[in-house]
């Protein structure tokens, strides 16, 4: 994956500095505010800090002479800007992340559900390459809330995605929610027969696929689990489930970065933003929470309509 850091960061946007970081080919130009994104996760902080600050050079004639060649920036030229503005929505709003994706699938018109759906997945992809597994687990649970609530099944194109074209370390929990997803599907009475045929092109082309398959059915018979009613949308509430729970559904960590960890403990993102899993009504306004000491007032998201967005489409 190629990164490019290149030039200075820009000056101060109303008493903040700002970075601009340009997303994909397109170069979309994105002003973020600098501490923000550094504070985000180690890769932003590495390739900010290492650009010189214009407050550090030498000559401030010559910045304002070279407003426009001298322009600061990071640019992700291998990113897609529709997931990008995700991205930046939730660095500037993440405890009400979830409402967000919420009301922009009340509002947007139906066609373009399944593409929030991919730059959603393209979001979890590229949380793995920076390695920022809250905004990982977040696109996790988007994901399974949206097929939750559209009954989505698998799709034999998004399963060929990610055997397919996507690193197996950043996938590797896509992969896990996508293998369970598909069992899910091929043993219920209604879509197993028109799946099977493309499942079985898909096990010949992807054996890796055809392995995962049947370890997550070896995993279901161990744990006494029937695959025909453990749902895998379904995000239960808490790790830790009263008996027979299980059975119908997921614990909330199971595919979170941090799953192995946890165990049957509070999912610590929830932790860190202060309210327990169990009973989140999303605020709608709630000071404090913000990741970073940036006043409130500066925590407005530069990217507000998801309504906008359009990317690769994978269903
Ligand atoms: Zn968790």
């Amino acid at each position: 994956m190629r990164w490019s850091a290149n030039k200075t960061v820009v000056g101060s946007l109303e008493g903040c500095e700002v970075v601009r970081v340009l997303v994909g080919e397109e170069q979309r130009d994105f002003t973020l505010h600098r501490k923000l994104l550094c504070d985000s996760c180690a890769f932003f902080r590495t390739h900010i800090e290492a650009i010189p600050s214009p407050s550090n050079s030498k000559d401030g004639e010559e910045e304002e002479e070279d407003d426009d060649e001298g322009d600061s920036v990071l640019w992700l030229p291998n990113e897609a800007p529709d997931m990008f503005e995700i991205f930046v929505l939730w660095l500037y709003q993440r405890p009400r992340f979830p409402s967000f994706i919420d009301y922009a699938l009340q509002t947007m018109c139906p066609e373009k559900f399944r593409t929030l759906r991919t730059n959603l997945v393209h979001l979890h992809l590229f949380a793995a390459v920076i390695d920022l597994p809250a905004m990982q687990d977040a696109a996790m649970d988007a994901l399974q809330d949206m097929y939750l609530r559209f009954d989505w099944d698998m799709s034999p194109r998004f399963l060929a995605f990610l055997y397919g074209d996507c690193d197996v370390q950043h996938a590797v929990r896509l992969r896990k929610w996508a293998v369970a997803m598909l069992a899910w599907t091929l043993h219920g009475a209604d879509k197993a027969v028109t799946m099977a045929g493309p499942v079985e092109k898909l096990f010949v082309a992807y054996p890796e696929l055809q392995a995962d398959y049947h370890m997550h059915l070896q995993k279901m018979v161990q744990s006494r689990a029937d695959v025909r009613i453990k749902n895998p949308q379904l995000r239960l509430p808490v790790n830790k489930l009263k008996s027979g729970e299980r059975f119908f559904g997921y614990r909330l960590c199971t595919f979170h970065s941090h799953r192995a960890t946890v165990g049957e403990g509070t999912c610590p993102h929830a932790l860190a933003l202060g309210h327990s899993p169990a009973a989140q009504p999303v605020p709608k306004r709630h000071k404090g929470e913000a990741e970073s000491d940036i006043s409130d007032a500066d925590l407005i998201s530069p990217v507000r309509d998801l309504n906008e967005i359009s990317y690769l489409d994978l269903s």
